[in-house]
């Protein structure tokens, strides 16, 4: 990705945050990556905040990651993943560098909050962090997010995975996950994704299509009427909400005089389409800073030019001829 960030003609905007990848060498690694990276640091040659690094996660100890595998039991977190924890995250506070951290399971989000409430205290820190996922995150915690200024982004990994859980947890349990209504009314910052592209399709549609209907890829209704916010409301933690997680709030998430001029027309209108259509919604035109960077029919007459064949050959998307197309499938 620095590569191409380094060439004219970058079709999107990045924030990026470092992700440990090797278990073990946590504590030494950040102490490198702290010293030697520049967060807040444009490298897009062409692209205002084109690819910006902008702080730590969402796993910043292996160890310390709950991996979310509905088919089996919660993995619990050891006292030497919570030891490792406290130590990274004191040299990543001590930096001021924002963190995001990857916890999907009540019982590692209480660990990973006494972890922070004693460490951000220690050095008084005071950047922007969040937790990813929280599926089953309880009200108590989610006051104590809220007391230490934290944020929480939700995906739509359970519109893939919902049947597990389902079945694991009950129906009950699955009502409220994540308690997407509860978290927006606590009035915490919250922003929306999808959590590609290790464990989940990065087409923001099926996001909000799950977010909206609160039904799995599958047709199984997961989430309770009252834990559904309104397409606006979805819409809303997808911009505005999910701007607040890389600090460009007043550059980014809306249609307005000092915004970017990034925009896409759609294949369809998202607020007026029935529900089970939101999904297959696409992009015909995108525009990032005013560039066309993709277009489709009706507008092939503006388009970029042609890119290089997708790679590999057998890849999906080239076979398929299109994205999520449900009358294709
Ligand atoms: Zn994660």
């Amino acid at each position: 990705m620095p590569t191409l960030a380094a060439q004219p003609g970058l079709s999107i905007r990045l924030s990026n945050f470092i992700f440990a990848r090797k278990p073990g060498i946590e504590v030494d690694a950040w102490k490198t990556w702290t010293a030697e990276e520049k967060p807040d640091l444009n490298r897009a040659v062409a692209r205002l905040n084109g690819y910006v690094l902008e702080g730590a996660g969402e796993i910043l100890v292996c160890a310390a990651s709950d991996f979310e595998n509905f088919m089996a039991p919660r993995p619990v977190l050891n006292e030497q993943a919570l030891q490792e924890l406290t130590e990274v995250t004191r040299v990543i506070a001590s930096h001021r560098w924002p963190i995001r951290i990857h916890a999907t399971y009540d019982e590692p989000i209480t660990r990973i909050l006494d972890v922070f409430e004693q460490v951000f205290k220690e050095t008084d820190y005071r950047s922007r962090w969040a937790i990813d996922h929280a599926e089953t995150i309880p009200t108590h915690n989610i006051a104590r997010v809220k007391a230490l200024g934290g944020g929480i982004a939700i995906q739509n990994r359970l519109a893939f995975t919902g049947e597990f859980f389902l079945e694991r947890y009950g129906e009950q349990a699955s009502a409220s996950t994540a308690p997407i209504q509860e978290i927006v009314h606590a009035g915490i910052p919250v922003g929306a994704g999808t959590d590609a592209t290790r464990v989940n399709s990065y087409n923001p549609w099926l996001s909000l299509a799950w977010i909206v209907t609160g039904q799995t890829a599958g047709g199984t209704q997961i989430a309770s009427p009252s834990n559904r916010p309104s397409r606006e409301e979805a819409l809303w933690l997808y911009t505005l909400g999910s701007v607040w997680f890389s600090g460009e709030e007043d550059v980014k998430g809306r249609i307005a005089p000092d915004q970017y001029a990034d925009f896409a027309i759609l294949s369809a209108d998202y607020l007026s389409v029935p529900e089970e259509q939101i999904g297959t919604i696409e992009s015909v035109l995108t525009v990032t800073g005013g560039d066309v960077v993709y277009s489709a029919p009706p507008f092939t007459t503006f388009a970029p030019e042609q890119l290089s064949s997708v790679h590999p050959e057998w890849s999906p998307v080239a076979v398929f001829g299109g994205f999520q197309r449900a009358d294709e499938a």
